[in-house]
């Protein structure tokens, strides 16, 4: 008989919460994480007596009766988060090149008419593209799930360009690179991203914006607790590294090259293309197959900076700051001194003091940036790339201190990862952050199912329909379906 009802690969939110759902659901479920720390994306790490974020820095959605607390209440973890709202007023701010700034507000009225504020002859295009988003948000609101369905559709939006909806209902191109001042947060391409992307992420922070006070690993924490308390196991240092097939049946697993797990079904939460890569023994999936998935793009990765901040000098500030180098904010290239640098993205992580001990900046990097350092592993990469890391640094700092001239002062120390050090701490090919790209012309192509030509092998995490973390536990909540019924499990999610 085998072992596990359910063996879920990876412990980011995406395996995590599966795991919870199929837990609380009676099956017998082991999760196995290649690292020795739960979370993935969700993990906090120390230096000194400072504590850091990952890959998680605000989610939205989570305001009573809003669908990621729907999720979060289900899971069993909403009422010990410890949650900030960032500001209702602004919590973006957008910094364009040519010196002005906006705000996104929370709420559609505020955020409607902070900007028309701005740009009056604008309010009616303005009321049309936020109605518009509004639709697509609403496919998975809480109504829906109560109905039985874990979404109500909107392939008609995913095979819609973002920025011609913007260039049809918005005449003001300035106001439009307002609409679209937080591309970041899904690596928009103007030719490429969806007004489904778009939207399900604007949507769900204009519906209140959060961050974790103490650390994103709490949210991970809390959720393997609940896991063990519904009888299920997390395995850390446990890397999957076969998967072996009997026909078009996944019939054991293996752990760190040698240890042999016995299981019904796999949910696997991590990049597909190192999902099959794991197969052994394949007669089912093709070779077209594969050339289709590995030819599929992944996003840019993220540059980090971290300002680890002299305690008690620097007031907690409750928005993030979007400063753009770049003339378009679509534009993945602009030039700061000699480096590549469209965008950062400053964001604060608050704490119960009041004041911030750091603070992030984020700046989008691509492969070819990284390309010298590939075959590297973490901690082993050499002095060179050392001073990489130490020169962009410095360089995105001195971009940012032209809008926070005392941000340098209050520096006590600093961290840096790149998209490399994503790759080798959750395996991400590329260090891509937000995986494979949503592209509106061809939908069916890149939004992979959870379901796969292996019977008993589904997959779920960021590269399925929507990254980040509400996309995540969406996609979670569909794979899940396919063991629970889609009906039974979005009502029990719905009703909690
Ligand atoms: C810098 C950065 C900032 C971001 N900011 C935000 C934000 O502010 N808000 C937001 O909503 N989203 C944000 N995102 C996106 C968000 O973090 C991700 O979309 C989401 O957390 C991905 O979750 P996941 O479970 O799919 O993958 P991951 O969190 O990557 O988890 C995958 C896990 O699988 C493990 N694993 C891999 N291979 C194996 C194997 N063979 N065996 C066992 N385990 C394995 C990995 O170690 C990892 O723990 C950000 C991403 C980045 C990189």
């Amino acid at each position: 008989m085998a072992g596990y009802d359910v063996v879920v690969i990876g412990s980011g939110l995406g395996g995590l919460s599966a795991a919870v759902m199929l837990a609380k659901e009676g099956l017998r479920v082991l999760v196995v994480e290649q690292h020795r720390v739960v979370g993935g994306c969700l993990q906090s790490f120390r230096r000194g007596e400072y504590l850091l974020d990952t890959g998680i820095h605000y989610v939205g959605s989570l305001a009573e009766g809003r669908i990621l607390n729907q999720y979060f209440r289900y899971l069993g973890v909403m009422d010990r988060l410890q949650l900030q709202r960032l500001d209702d007023a602004g919590y973006d701010h957008i910094h364009l090149h040519d010196g002005t700034t906006y705000r996104h507000a929370a709420g559609y009225e505020n955020y409607v008419e902070e900007l028309a504020a701005a740009f009056p002859q604008e309010r009616e295009g303005l009321k049309a593209f936020c109605r518009q988003m509004k639709q697509v948000g609403d496919l998975i609101d809480p109504e829906v799930l109560r109905s039985g369905r874990l979404s109500a559709g909107g392939i008609e939006f995913m095979s819609l360009s973002v920025a011609e909806e913007l260039e049809r209902l918005i005449s003001d191109e300035r106001l439009r690179q307002v609409l679209a001042g937080s591309v970041p947060l899904y690596a928009g391409q103007r030719n490429r991203s969806s007004f489904y992307e778009h939207a399900m992420i604007n949507h769900s922070n204009i519906e209140g914006a959060y961050s974790f006070v103490g650390g994103t690993q709490q949210l991970a924490d809390l959720l393997a607790d609940e896991i063990r308390r519904h009888g299920g196991e997390v395995r850390l240092s446990a890397e999957v590294t076969r998967i072996h097939l009997e026909g078009d049946r996944a019939e054991w697993l293996e752990l760190n090259g040698e240890e042999r797990i016995d299981t019904k079904w796999i949910l696997s939460s991590i990049h597909p293309v190192r999902t099959f890569a794991l197969l052994e023994n394949n007669t089912v999936i093709k070779r077209a197959f594969f050339s289709r998935l590995n030819a599929l793009e992944n996003s840019y990765g993220l540059f980090t900076v971290y300002l680890l901040l002299k305690r008690g000098s620097v007031p907690y500030e409750n928005s993030n700051h979007y400063y753009y180098n770049a003339e378009d904010v679509w534009s993945h290239r602009a030039d700061y001194r000699g480096v590549n640098l469209p965008v950062v993205l400053f964001s604060m992580q608050p704490s119960a003091s009041g004041y911030s001990d750091v603070a992030t900046l984020l700046v989008p990097m691509l492969r070819e940036d990284m390309t010298r350092w590939e075959a590297s592993r973490v901690g082993r990469r050499g002095e060179e790339y050392e001073a990489f890391k130490a020169h962009f640094a410095e360089r995105v700092i001195d971009f940012v201190a032209q809008y926070r001239p005392e941000l340098k002062g209050q520096i006590a120390a600093m961290h840096t990862a790149s998209p490399l050090t994503y790759r080798d701490y959750t395996a991400t090919p590329d260090g891509s952050a937000y995986g494979i790209v949503k592209d509106y012309h061809n939908p069916i192509v890149n939004h992979l199912p959870a379901r796969t030509r292996i019977q008993n092998l589904l997959l779920a995490g960021q590269n399925l329909n929507v990254h980040g973390a509400l996309g995540v536990v969406v996609s979670s909540a569909v794979s899940c379906s396919e063991l629970l019924g889609v009906e039974y499990l979005a009502k029990k999610i719905g009703d909690a």
